[in-house]
């Protein structure tokens, strides 16, 4: 059986002391095993990377940039097996995986503005003869750690901008889905990147902790789970690291009762089950205001979701796939089974889907609950799976009230045709990503992508202008040149 390794120093290594099966989910079955890095392979990868530091961080940025533009030019050409990497492990259907490779590509190409993105400051004559200028260096060896959702896409929103900026890098991917993760590790170096720049370990929570640890990483990026964000915030911060950690979310949708309803449907469907509801961004409560658009909301969903077709990833009739692991499918129906005996309508079950040829895959079917409450287990955790709830109130402003008193704050969208209520809407909600109409915000990759309240630990956002701030630090210099005679005497205060 295939064991994936490292990627270190440019080289490919295999660790066998420890692995973990790799499942294809679809059919339930092992396919690979992956290596699981001890606390020393880590430090090897560290190593390399600080090596590899001094050097890279002087190499020119447009000279960087220029390994990026090959770099997009190889992701684009090997798309079809990348995404088959993905759909092999995480079983995504092959167009939201293309979906998914697409915007790792767009943040490829936003790195690709490094000259531009990293000039400075400057000043002429801030006092007399004196200038002043900041300029954002590289902070020296940064860690990434990403989550198994998204194994091309998250890593993309990370590595190419801190290598541009001057970084060098050791990324920590999913174990449960980490091929394509390697795969495009080793197009990053057939793009020309020198060894040592950019570094992949698998493993757990011992290269986590190692990577947290170890006083030569100087700024961890996480995305995951929000008690694996709180932590690794708080330890990155315990070790003097810079940390940005984003975690789970519970994303609301407001179904005002003046909506286009067909609309909100079509756009619901995508946005609530695409990839099996296991997008940070899923759309999984529908919050109905009024009788009148809490049963038509309901009455539609349900027709419409007939036609939904759960499945393998090369079919591309299949709207969605499987999840992740049994583990996960059965903490999903135990949400479903949870939210039914604490009062909430199964009104669409998906807990039994039928997947001719696919039995022991790992799949659920598009599920819709009705009468959920803000007090129900399903309602306050993330599900994670394809899951939509119906919550019902009578006014605008109880629906803003609960989303604001979520613990979660991650994406949230309104469907109405009232400008002003979208605008009242955009202004208060205490989310950190908001549609107007638009099912899942997920910025472009020249803003940047972040929730608020406990979907994300840090100050700056991922990708887009943030990362350039958090993958470098501002050096401020103030200069004079003393013209030849002239001498100033000594003063003890600042010039008034
Ligand atoms: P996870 O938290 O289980 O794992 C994420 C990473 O942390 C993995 O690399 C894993 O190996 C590592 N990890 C797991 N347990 C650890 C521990 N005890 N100590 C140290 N490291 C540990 O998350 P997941 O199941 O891979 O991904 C799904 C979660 O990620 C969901 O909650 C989802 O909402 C979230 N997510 C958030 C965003 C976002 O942008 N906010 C994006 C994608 C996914």
């Amino acid at each position: 059986m295939d064991v994936i390794g490292h990627l270190i120093n440019g080289r490919r290594s295999t660790e066998a002391t420890r692995t973990q099966v790799v499942f294809n989910p679809a059919i339930g079955e092992v396919t690979k095993e992956v290596s699981i890095a001890p606390k020393e392979t880590v430090e090897e990868a560290i190593a390399a990377a600080q090596a590899a530091y001094t050097e890279w961080r002087d190499t020119p940025a447009m000279k960087r940039a220029r390994i990026m533009y090959r770099f997009k030019a190889l992701l684009e050409e090997h798309s079809d097996r990348i995404c088959e990497l993905i759909g092999a492990e995480h079983g995504k259907i092959c167009h939201d995986a293309a979906g998914e490779l697409q915007r790792g590509i767009e943040n490829v190409e936003y790195a690709c503005g490094a000259p531009e993105l990293l000039k400075g400051e400057h000043t002429k004559n801030v006092g007399p003869n004196i200038d002043a200028w900041s300029e954002f260096q590289p902070l020296g060896v940064v860690a990434g750690i990403t989550p198994f959702n998204f194994p091309a896409m998250v890593p993309l929103w990370m590595f190419p901008m801190a290598i541009v900026c001057g970084n060098t890098f050791v990324l920590k991917p999913s174990e449960r889905d980490p091929s394509s993760t390697m795969f495009i590790a080793e197009l990053l170096h057939e793009a020309g990147l020198p060894a040592g720049v950019f570094n992949v370990v698998n493993g757990d929570k011992v290269a986590v902790d190692t990577l947290l640890e170890d006083k030569r990483v100087k700024a961890v990026s996480f995305v995951g789970s929000t008690p694996i964000a709180e932590y690794i915030y708080s330890t990155a911060a315990a070790n003097g690291k810079r940390c940005q950690a984003l975690g789970g979310a519970k994303n609301h949708a407001i179904v005002m009762p003046d909506a286009d309803m067909d609309n909100v449907v079509n756009q619901l469907l995508g946005a609530a089950f695409g990839s099996s509801g296991e997008r940070c961004m899923a759309l999984s409560v529908a919050v109905a205001v009024g009788q009148r658009a809490g049963d038509e909301l309901i009455e539609k969903m349900k027709a419409a979701m007939e036609s939904l077709k759960v499945g393998e990833c090369s079919d591309k009739t299949n709207d969605f796939g499987p999840l992740i692991t049994k583990e996960h499918k059965d903490k999903v129906v135990g949400y479903i089974n949870s939210a039914e005996e604490q009062g909430a309508a199964v009104i669409v079950d998906g807990r039994n889907p039928t997947v001719p040829g696919y039995e022991n895959g790992y799949f659920v079917g598009a599920t819709l609950i009705d009468n959920v409450t803000k007090d129900m287990t399903s309602y306050e955790e993330e599900i994670f799976g394809p899951v939509l709830q119906v919550v019902r109130v009578d006014t605008m402003e109880e629906a803003m009230q609960l989303i604001n008193d979520h613990e979660y704050g991650n994406g949230t969208c309104i469907f109405t045709r009232d400008g002003e209520a979208a605008r009242y809407f955009s202004d208060k909600i205490e989310v950190g990503m908001v549609g107007i109409n638009v099912p899942l915000p997920v910025p472009v990759s020249y803003h940047s992508f972040g929730g608020w309240k406990r979907s994300l630990f840090g100050d700056l956002h991922a990708y887009g202008p943030d990362a350039v701030r958090f993958y470098t630090k501002r050096k401020t210099i103030t200069q004079r040149w003393p013209s030849a005679g002239v001498r100033e005497g000594k003063t003890f205060s600042f010039p008034s």
